[in-house]
């Protein structure tokens, strides 16, 4: 059986492109082999990888003066390739710190260059995000680095903000792909896959072209933009698996009607899963109410000794992966695009019988 599994990454996947890749696997296609055993420079992972770039530039009506890279590293080691590729010129860059995941880029940023955090909401246990117009912001800064959602505390930009002629950097792992982004906006997007894109093992980064020119020297080759732009991401092997993952997933997106239906039922499923908590005095959420995050839900019971036999009972019931990050306590549900709407109807009613059974 198949339980409903909030893991914040790797997190569940549609169930067609589950099915998909199982019916293919052995067979890609009357090719005689998988797709997992074939040359990734050969024709028909050829032929699967412009597929699902063109899915995914669809998806986001990402423009010609962009390029889509299919990488390999996890969202951390972009912390390393944002600086090294885009410091070169100018090693001077703006961070926003609004929990764990900006904290640890901008650690790693320091590595590279001068490092300013315009605002931070650490003193606050990351649990709001500093207004805009309080960021110390440096109008010479090489980019703008922020997290549109960060995956353990729960927080979530519900804008784009304005970085003017800095270009913005946005570590979008755990946001990408739920919902319309003007991706124009953009300097640089990377995100890891195995939340809304697929499985682990892949990144895909989204770079304007104007800033493939700003490496440091030092910059390891295969972590370079402009080289793995030039090779059509092909500079060294690439997670073959993974991109065809994505392509499937970019495609199931697409039938469902891609983004903009994507965002109505996220908001959905969201307000069911604020509205469960906000209505009990024994659920309580610790986030800001206008930076929510709708892709994860950090929530934490009245009385933390019964967190176990939350998660014990939540996990007998076929509810899967709701223990919360060490940081946050409590429980965290992940509820991205493939999480049914099914599902958190099932987790607000047991929440609900949970509540009544025990406060
Ligand atoms: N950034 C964010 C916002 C994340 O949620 C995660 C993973 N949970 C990471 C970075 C790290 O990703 P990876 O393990 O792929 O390096």
């Amino acid at each position: 059986m198949r339980v409903f599994n909030f893991s914040p990454g790797p997190a569940t996947l549609p169930l067609p492109v589950l099915e998909q890749a199982q019916a293919e696997l052995l067979d890609f296609n009357g090719s005689g082999m998988s797709i997992v055993e074939m040359s990734h420079r050969g024709p028909v992972f050829k032929e699967v990888a412009e597929r699902s770039e063109a899915c995914i530039r669809r998806l986001m009506s990402i423009g010609d003066d962009y390029v889509v890279l299919f990488l390999q590293g996890g969202a951390q080691l972009q912390f390393s390739s944002v600086p090294l590729n885009l410091m070169g010129k100018n090693p001077v860059a703006d961070y926003v710190d609004t929990g764990i995941w900006s904290a640890k880029a901008i650690a790693e940023g320091k590595r590279y260059g001068k490092v300013n955090v315009v605002a931070s909401s650490e003193e606050a246990r990351y649990t709001y995000i500093p207004e805009p117009s309080t960021w110390k912001t440096d109008p010479n800064a090489a980019y703008l680095h922020y997290t549109p959602n960060e995956t353990i505390g729960g927080v979530e930009f519900h804008y784009v903000p304005n970085s003017g002629d800095v270009p913005l950097v946005a570590d979008m792992s755990s946001t990408i792909l739920s919902r319309p982004l003007d991706v124009s906006r953009f300097g640089v997007i990377y995100a890891g896959a195995q939340k809304n894109i697929g499985i682990s093992g892949l990144t895909v980064v989204i770079v304007r072209k104007d800033l493939l020119d700003q490496a440091m020297p030092v910059m390891p080759a295969m972590m370079g933009y402009a080289l793995q732009a030039k090779e059509n991401s092909m500079g060294n092997t690439v997670p073959t698996f993974a991109w065809y993952v994505a392509g499937l997933v970019f495609e199931w997106l697409e039938k469902e009607g891609g983004v903009d239906a994507m965002a109505e039922r996220n908001q959905r499923k969201a307000a069911k899963l604020y509205g469960c908590i906000d209505a009990s005095n024994f659920y309580s959420s610790p986030v800001a109410e206008n930076c929510r995050s709708w892709m994860n839900v950090p929530f934490t019971l009245a009385d933390d000794a019964l967190d176990g036999r939350f998660l014990e009972e939540a996990d007998a019931a076929g509810l899967s992966g709701l223990k919360g990050h060490r940081f946050v306590g409590g429980m965290r549900a992940s509820i991205y695009n493939a999480m049914p709407e099914e599902g958190v109807d099932a987790l607000v009613e047991f929440m609900r019988d949970f509540e009544q059974r025990v406060a």
